[in-house]
């Protein structure tokens, strides 16, 4: 049986690096994008089955040479996950142009550009995206403007691209990870949003990433066959209680 491609951006460490792993022990192959490349040199020797590839999502000449080595190397590609994603807590009034760009550039610029990269092979596969938002992407807050509005047009694009690609049989959803301790949440979660998330997730505590790993390996697989155009929160019920974000 021909095995299954994964890309998975952001892959070298985080939720990117606990997909990864979760592809590969269902059988699948992984191609681990990343601009880190020591990480990912690091990250990729734990698994026989991935390769690294080295870019910068947000670079459209990066993008183009990097589907061109993935389909060279694997020859297909059955699922993306744009994973890769950068944080930023300021209000509006403290956030510069660079600051609003930056974030732009990967969260936005870089899921536009691989998905787009991505879909003449995905066409061929009937295969299916998925896209990182966050639960910052479903509410306003006073400390996210840059980093929120980004998600929020991620959870749009996903719509999009549901709409455009199904008739090619092309799945595309979202999903949005609350608060996970990676090295992009523990960079901006002050000690007080750490305690306002225990006391107002249901939960009562962070997620794993594993836990948005398994979210994630569903929507690209035929379980998920018939899931498209949806947004999907990961996050230990915050969203259903209607609290604003910490
Ligand atoms: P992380 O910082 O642990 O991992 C992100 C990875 O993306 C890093 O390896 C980094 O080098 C890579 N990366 C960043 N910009 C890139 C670019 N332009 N090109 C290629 N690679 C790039 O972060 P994480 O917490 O695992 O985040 C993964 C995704 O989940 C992000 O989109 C993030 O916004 C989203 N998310 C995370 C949380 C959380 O609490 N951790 C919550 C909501 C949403």
């Amino acid at each position: 049986m021909t095995q299954k491609v994964a890309l998975v951006t952001g892959a070298a460490r985080g939720i990117g690096l606990a997909t990864t792993a979760l592809f590969i022990e269902q059988g699948w192959l992984v191609a681990m994008v990343d601009r880190d490349g020591d990480e990912l040199k690091v990250a990729v020797k734990q698994f026989n089955q991935a390769r690294p590839y080295e870019f910068d999502v947000s670079r459209p000449d990066d993008v183009d040479q990097m589907m061109e080595a993935v389909l060279a190397d694997f020859g297909r590609v059955d699922a993306v996950v744009n994973n890769a994603g950068v944080a930023d807590f300021r209000p509006l009034e403290q956030t510069s142009f660079a600051d609003w760009r930056r974030i732009m550039e990967t969260n936005l610029d870089g899921v536009f550009l691989v998905s787009q990269a991505a879909t003449p092979a995905l066409r061929k596969t009937k295969g299916a995206l998925v896209n990182i938002a966050s639960i910052s992407g479903l509410r306003g807050s006073t400390l996210r403007v840059a980093y929120g509005t980004s998600k929020a047009a991620v959870i749009h694009l996903t719509k999009q691209q549901a709409a455009e690609l199904g008739e090619h049989g092309i799945r595309a959803n979202c999903v949005c990870p609350g608060p996970v301790r990676t090295k992009l949440a523990m960079a901006v979660h002050s000690p007080e949003i750490i305690a306002a998330y225990h006391d107002t997730i249901p939960l009562n505590r962070y997620g794993s990433e594993r836990e948005l790993a398994e979210v994630i390996t569903f929507l690209c697989s035929e379980k998920a066959s018939y899931v498209t155009g949806q947004v999907i929160a990961a996050d230990g019920g915050f969203e259903s209680t209607g609290v604003g974000l910490p």
